[in-house]
């Protein structure tokens, strides 16, 4: 399971080797722990009128070392570009050739983050396209950054502001090192119930669940829940029984045995959130199962365990959990779609299908859970290092994990680390959207 090629080149003769043959050169990303500061260095900010200077204050205030212009040679964390007064396309060059010109001081896992608005609620076609092309520079900057360094966008949409608390919470989430593996993407924030920076326990005070957490991506998920100052119940099926009683513990949390497939999963985890905890808070959709085979050999059992697991019986709990009294304060759901769901991949049309449908059920269900101060989103992860990727062939698996901006596969970490802060506060203005954990895979937007 271990990426001994990325250890291989990370120093000496293999990262002369590399260097030499032009191979790709993977550098070890900077992950988040708590101690940590935000930014290991200044943060520039880039663009003028009162977002950039809104959105400098804010930095200020976080305690970060912020700058408006930087000397030549000094390294730099992080690179904010406002962009949120554009009217023309011809307005972006300023910023964008100004940051072109920091790019060689940007650290190693650096970080560049855009601030613009959503182009479909321009009405001007100079305005809409000026907008729009922020997506495009900035997935194209995205590809050619180095050494873990990272670009991804704050889009916002109607109400929202470059220094309001719901930007700040995704631009906060964007500059940290929780974002380590999410690259290339676009965060849509409008306004919403938000608390940027949610200090070392933000989820203090809020029950969750997260179904699958025996091993892999919900293991992680519940360990980064608990961490963050969640009560956390760990769902898996009776098989999988000890490693979850291992899991549960080494997070802290509690064990409950079932299958999400049967008609009264969601109904045993109220049962349980009530009795222990008194309510529910946020619920982690991240069982799911793989049954690969071309369409043309799919019999009808692989296809139907694929859909049973990784959507139908996501909306049928979603249905106990929005109807319960003990999910209604700022409920949050957040569902593991996945990048074959929103590009496809060959041997896998059962799975995209499933995950493909989690996308459009977040969607729906976003002003449902609107209505209570709540939100649900999709996070979609890329080639990921567990258990269900260390099956995939060698050969197939060493082309999916080189194949983006990073040159890595993801870890569990990574995925949980998305979930964690849109389970947060700081993701209040998040709702409906699908954020890919993928490192800018190659396939797809
Ligand atoms: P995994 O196979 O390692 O773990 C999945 C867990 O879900 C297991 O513990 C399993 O017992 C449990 N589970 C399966 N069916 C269940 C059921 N009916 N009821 C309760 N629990 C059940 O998988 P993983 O790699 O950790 O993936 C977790 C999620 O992330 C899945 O939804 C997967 O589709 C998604 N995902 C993974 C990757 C990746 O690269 N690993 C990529 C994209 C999406």
């Amino acid at each position: 399971m271990a990426d001994k090629y990325t250890e291989f080149v990370s120093r000496g003769f293999g990262r002369d080797l590399a260097r030499k043959l032009g191979l790709p050169q993977p550098v070890k990303l900077r992950r988040y722990t708590p101690e940590q500061p935000l930014l290991d260095g200044p943060a520039v900010v880039l663009g003028q009128g009162d977002g950039a200077e809104g959105v400098a204050a804010q930095l200020l205030d976080w305690g970060l070392d912020v700058r408006r212009s930087i000397g030549g040679s000094e390294k730099i964390a992080a690179l904010v570009l406002v962009l949120d007064e554009l009217s023309h396309p011809a307005e972006l060059s300023a910023t964008a050739l100004a940051a072109g010109q920091l790019l060689r001081q940007l650290r190693p896992s650096g970080r560049v983050v855009t601030v613009s608005r959503d182009a479909a609620s321009a009405m001007e076609p100079a305005t809409a396209a000026a907008r729009q092309a922020v997506d495009g520079f900035l997935r194209s900057l995205a590809k050619e950054l180095r050494a873990g360094a990272t670009g991804n966008g704050v889009v916002l949409e109607d109400g929202a502001d470059a220094a309001s608390p719901a930007a700040l919470g995704a631009l906060r989430f964007l500059l940290s090192a929780r974002s380590a593996f999410v690259d290339g993407q676009f965060l849509r924030v409008t306004e919403g119930d938000t608390v940027p920076d949610g200090g070392r326990e933000p989820l203090a005070g809020r029950v969750a669940v997260v179904t699958g957490a025996a091993r892999g991506i919900g293991a992680a998920i519940a360990a980064s829940l608990s961490r963050d100052g969640a009560k956390v119940i760990l769902v898996d099926v009776p098989v999988a029984g000890e490693q979850l009683a291992a899991t549960a513990n080494a997070v802290g949390g509690v064990a409950l045995q079932a299958d999400i497939t049967s008609e009264d999963a969601a109904q045993r985890i109220l049962d349980l959130a009530g009795e222990r905890f008194g309510h529910l808070d946020i619920v982690v959709h991240n069982a799911g199962i793989t049954r690969d085979k071309l369409l043309a050999n799919m019999d009808q059992a692989r296809w139907d365990s694929v859909i049973a697991v990784n959507i139908a019986s996501q909306l049928r709990m979603n249905e106990a959990f929005l109807a319960s009294s003990l999910f209604r304060d700022r409920p949050r759901i957040v569902s593991l779609a996945s990048t074959s769901g929103i590009a496809g991949n060959r041997g896998q049309t059962n799975y995209g299908a499933s995950k493909a449908a989690v996308i459009g059920m977040v969607r729906a269900s976003a002003p449902r859970l609107a209505e209570h101060g709540g939100a649900i989103n999709a996070v979609a992860p890329g080639f990921i290092e567990t258990e269900m990727t260390s099956r995939i062939p060698f050969a197939t698996r060493e082309v999916a994990r080189r194949l983006n901006s990073l040159q890595q596969g993801g870890l569990p970490q990574d995925v949980a680390e998305a979930i964690a802060f849109l389970a947060g506060p700081a993701a209040g203005g998040v709702n409906g959207q699908v954020l890919r954990v993928c490192g800018q895979n190659l396939v797809g937007q």
